[in-house]
């Protein structure tokens, strides 16, 4: 793999952010596997973990030497993020030590935001002052509901009352942005239930809330059980009626809703989302990490294991370091082109999800090419619906057509990638 910065032509035309990336750090680690999940997260395998953390600070040092600017000085890094699997069961010195080595790969800002991903079962309470200590500024925990027979039907491995302690510790460590997660449309779910997980969980004032509608996902425990009958979906109409109370309560309490599934107070956006959103580039390491990064998507192997050796194999090749153009691919499995059409759809796309929407002139200043003349063909026949609205220069989903973005979204792809 040749990994070549992006062209600075025409800089003074270009979002600078677009010259700057976002670390994604996968860590695979689970207590147990939850019903519902297909991330790449494995239960039982925590004595693979220092081994782990080696190869993705080994991981971490590659990347950076690959992704150097122009004048070969390390890229500026806006923000890093976390993600599992549960982040939460590396140590503190460990946390520290990722990030040390993605200061020095990178340029990260001095106010960085970095998030980690914590589980409220698997949060050492005592620990979270040196985890603050490492420059973790943001801490994302996994409550998904506050109804104790739900998160055992789901497969969480912690109660409501442990979410709550589990915050209010954060609080104490100096957390002055906390992220929940919560699932709604679950099998079983009230509307009444779900009322009292949202009251429950505004009662913490957490400074931003994510709210996913479950997935049925291929290969998990429930797409059995919904296969073979033994447990029946929530209905669409339903899910909606969630959805909509959740923006009314929210609204309500002084969340702003700046994403589809995302709800912020003021200054509390989440800065890493923003670059998935914005379609910026990211360099997503660990085990199945992808990033987009000079026009290019790359995916990790997945299996630990196999991670771990394709990283110490990506090492032992690149001694003594090679020139940028030929080093090593790290465990790079995946490396394809994203067409510019592509890359046009999905900046419209992701960008659609945002209550902003997107900016027709930076979108115009990017690909050198308008948004209307590009796609008003494959708009064409849902122009007259109400579903989009164009205001001071900025395109945006309508009320209705939040409802319907995939319909929007479809339409938006090249033919051969719908
Ligand atoms: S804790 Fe998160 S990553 Fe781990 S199994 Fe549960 S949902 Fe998946």
């Amino acid at each position: 793999m040749s990994v070549q910065p992006p062209m600075l032509q025409d800089a003074d035309q270009r979002d600078p952010l677009l010259e700057t990336i976002s670390l994604y750090l996968h860590i695979p680690f689970c207590h147990a596997k939850c019903h519902y999940c297909d991330f790449n997260s494995y239960a039982g395998m925590l004595g693979l973990r220092e081994q782990y953390v080696a190869a993705l600070a080994e991981e971490i040092a590659l990347a950076g030497r690959r992704a150097r600017d122009e004048q070969t000085r390390p890229r500026r890094c806006r923000t890093i993020f976390f993600g599992g699997g549960t982040p939460s069961l590396l140590t503190a010195e460990q946390v520290a030590l990722l990030l040390d080595t993605a200061r020095e790969a990178f340029a990260v800002d001095a106010d960085a935001e970095i998030t980690l991903e914590a589980n409220p079962g698997a949060l050492e309470h005592e620990r979270l002052d040196a985890v603050r200590a490492t420059g973790v500024n943001r801490l994302s925990m996994g409550a998904q509901s506050f109804d104790p027979a739900l998160l055992r039907w789901m497969g969480r491995i912690h109660t409501p009352d442990e979410i709550e302690t589990a915050f209010l510790a954060a609080r104490s460590a100096g957390f002055t942005s906390i992220n929940l997660d919560l699932i709604f449309a679950l099998p079983g779910q009230t509307q009444r239930i779900w009322e009292t997980t949202l009251e429950r969980a505004l009662a913490l004032e957490p400074d931003h809330l994510s709210l996913y509608n479950l997935i049925v996902e291929e290969g998990t425990p429930l797409f059995s059980w919904v296969e073979r009958g033994a447990v029946r979906e929530v209905d669409e109409d339903s899910a909606a009626d969630m959805y909509e109370y959740a923006q009314r309560r929210l609204g309500g309490a002084g969340y702003e809703q700046y994403e589809i599934s995302n709800w912020a107070r003021p200054g509390h956006t989440c800065q890493h989302n923003l670059t998935y959103w914005r379609n910026q580039s990211w360099i997503g390491l660990g085990a199945g990490g992808s990033s987009f990064y000079a026009g290019r998507r790359f995916t990790n192997a997945r299996p630990i294991r196999d991670y771990i050796a394709r990283v110490r194999a990506s090492v032992r090749a690149s001694e003594p370091q090679s020139e940028l153009a030929s080093l090593p691919a790290g465990a790079v499995v995946i490396d394809e082109a994203i067409s510019r059409d592509l890359e046009m759809a999905e900046t419209a796309m992701l960008g659609l999800r945002l209550a902003e929407g997107i900016s027709l002139t930076a979108f115009s200043a990017r690909y050198d090419a308008g948004f209307w003349p590009t796609f008003a063909e494959r708009l064409d026949d849902i122009r007259a619906l109400d579903l989009l609205e164009e205001v001071d220069g900025w395109l945006r989903l309508t009320a209705r057509g939040r409802m319907v973005g995939n319909e929007v979204f479809a339409r938006l792809l090249p033919s051969g990638d719908r």
